[in-house]
């Protein structure tokens, strides 16, 4: 009970982290993404119609506006929130994404069977020997489209020796362009942005 407790709190608290550093990046008077991020929908979901093309380009304005994904960025196609939290040698992980970003559908908010296959593979803890546990795949569709949560655990063995965390998933799932990562426990914290080019959120 008290690791659960913990781990909320944990995650709570890397939420929170994740909503302070997207107000202070972003301007508030801008909260679209620079670049269209259609054209990314478009290569992350081949086989969806123009209709839903026409819906999602329409429904990602008023999206980034009211923000009620939970973990501070607004559901942009591309964008990702990653905070890992420790408690003592567990390392608890939760990603929030677009399902567009794992080629899903966001109208069918379904897991295929081929992505649950790879989430395994997403996020990598660099040293510390740590074991992944299964991860544990939901969605959020509150809003017109739907996020993937994500929620990942790992035993270290030599958790003191872990250097970084790592999002491996911009090879498998090209539609990610920037994943906002946050590491907290009891007495740190740390935040980065993941790209392609700098996939890790050195911890030393
Ligand atoms: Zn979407």
């Amino acid at each position: 009970m008290s690791h659960l407790l913990s781990r909320t709190l944990g995650l709570a608290l890397g939420a929170g982290l994740l909503f302070l550093v997207a107000c202070s990046a972003k301007e508030p008077a801008s909260p679209a993404p620079a670049e269209p991020d259609t054209s990314a929908a478009a290569v992350a979901e081949p086989a969806e119609t123009q209709a839903d093309h026409d819906m999602d380009a329409a429904g990602h304005e008023d999206h980034a506006d009211d923000d009620e994904t939970g973990g501070g960025t607004p559901h942009v196609h591309g964008i990702a929130d990653l905070a890992i939290s420790r408690e003592e040698n567990i390392l608890f992980g939760e990603l929030i994404s677009p399902m567009a970003n794992l080629g899903l559908s966001e109208s069918d908010g379904a897991y295929t069977d081929v992505v649950t296959a790879e989430l395994g593979g997403l996020v990598e803890i660099v040293g510390g020997e740590c074991a992944a546990s299964v991860p544990h795949p939901m969605t959020d569709s509150s809003s017109g489209h739907t996020d993937s949560i994500v929620h990942f655990t790992w035993t270290c063995a030599k958790p003191d020796a872990v250097t970084a965390i790592r999002f491996a998933g911009f090879e498998a799932f090209p539609v990610f362009e920037k994943v906002g990562a946050v590491y907290v426990t009891a007495t740190e914290q740390r935040a980065g942005e993941l790209t392609p080019a700098a996939p890790e959120l050195s911890l030393k």
